[in-house]
């Protein structure tokens, strides 16, 4: 079949809930993906910050093999060995002490979710809690993430959602403070936001944070989904600050392809949840946490985190470089290699005429043009995304 007919077919088929380039994705090698007609893209989206490692990393490749022919799928009811092997591995990364594997960011936040509603159950017998989330916020689409999605867009038309959440503003303690009461049972945070437009939370904000948890016994939920597994320079974004949450959740990068979440506690967040409470048929299954292991594996082997360290003031440069030369690019923001250049209205625009010409980027918000490559991309990977973006930025600079 040629690009149109896949794309008519596709039109027929999917239920219509994204706009979607029309470009056909067939297959990906390193830092490039190439469509059906042969088009090579250098790919500075990783799939929304997922492939990690790349397309076509033959050591991930194969663990995967291995597993298919051994084993894909068990049940809860049983033991399986990758599963153990990736939650002993994960835990020990995150600081955290216990590993809930799920399918999906949305589900880990899901479980989140019933940690905190239970956590403040058990502590007063009160059926009226209240969690704090944040403006700007992205927590996934099933009801109970959308409930603590900032984007008001997105949850208007599924209201009525979970009661008692309550946004205040990222970045101002204050605004949070406004909103605690004898109800609230926890404060939820991307540490740094990444749909919303790429903010880093300030240090300030997060150790305020974390300390009006403890004087206020809530729990400090970190979602970790984008900015986690490596992505900013530390395995887990948190590890930047002098904090530690209650409760993480993981996904996106964690499988690096092979759908898995997991959402992770520690200390007295850790026994809330008891047997019978949570549960999934897929979640934690041999295939997925055999990903999760095999990356885990690999950030070690290779110190994926200090090749982000390394070569992350290359790519601030480059991108500071486009704030200087062009007037409708306002600003940079973000940590590591989750960055966001700032071009205002024209983003969208920006976005789509660096994939006509072989560059995937995806926006953050309205008006931010994201950056989250693989984390193994090299100078030459940004110098070449440097001289598209170039050419791209130029031709809106009217
Ligand atoms: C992507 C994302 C989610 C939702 O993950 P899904 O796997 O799409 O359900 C939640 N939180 C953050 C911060 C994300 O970036």
């Amino acid at each position: 079949m040629d690009k149109q007919s896949y794309v008519d077919c596709a039109e027929n088929a999917f239920y219509k809930t994204y706009n979607r380039y029309g470009v056909v994705i067939e297959k990906g090698e390193g830092t490039h993906i190439y469509d059906v007609e042969g088009k090579k893209y250098l790919d500075f989206g990783a799939g929304i910050a997922v492939f990690a490692f790349g397309y076509g990393n033959k050591e991930y490749n194969d663990a995967l093999k291995d597993q298919i022919d051994k084993i894909i799928h068990t049940s809860n009811y049983f033991y399986n060995i990758p599963s153990i092997d990736a939650a002993s591995k994960l835990k020990e990364v995150a600081g955290m002490d216990r590993v809930f594997f799920t399918n999906s960011g949305a589900e880990s936040i899901e479980g989140a979710l019933k940690i905190a509603k239970k956590y403040g159950h058990c502590k007063d017998g009160r059926d009226d809690h209240e969690i704090i989330a944040f403006e700007h916020s992205f927590h996934g689409r099933t009801l109970g993430a959308l409930s603590v999605t900032g984007t008001k867009k997105y949850r208007e038309p599924f209201e009525q959602l979970i009661p008692g959440i309550k946004f205040a503003t990222y970045n101002d303690l204050e605004s949070v403070k406004a909103l605690v009461n004898e109800k609230t049972c926890a404060i939820l945070m991307e540490t740094v936001q990444g749909e919303g437009g790429i903010y880093p939370a300030t240090n300030e904000f997060i150790e305020g944070v974390r300390k009006l948890c403890d004087d206020n016994d809530m729990l400090m939920i970190s979602d970790e989904i984008q900015c986690g597994m490596g992505r900013t320079g530390k395995m887990f974004a948190y590890q930047h600050y002098n904090v530690m949450p209650d409760v993480v959740t993981a996904a996106k990068a964690l499988g690096c392809g092979v759908p898995v979440g997991a959402f992770m506690a520690r200390g007295k967040a850790a026994k809330v949840l008891e047997p019978g409470d949570h549960g999934t048929t897929y979640g934690g299954n041999p295939l997925a946490t055999r990903a999760v292991s095999t990356v885990l594996d690999m950030f070690k082997k290779y110190d994926t985190v200090k090749h982000v360290n390394d070569i992350t003031p290359y790519l601030e440069k480059v991108l500071d470089g486009f704030v200087q030369k062009y007037d409708f690019v306002t600003a940079r923001r973000g940590l590591g290699l989750m960055q966001g250049l700032v071009c205002g209205e024209k983003a969208a625009d920006v976005v789509k005429s660096c994939i006509e010409n072989g560059l995937i980027l995806f926006m953050a918000g309205h008006d931010v043009v994201r950056f989250v490559p693989p984390l193994v991309i090299t100078r030459e990977d940004i110098d070449e995304m440097a001289e598209i973006l170039d050419k791209v930025l130029a031709s809106k600079n009217s």
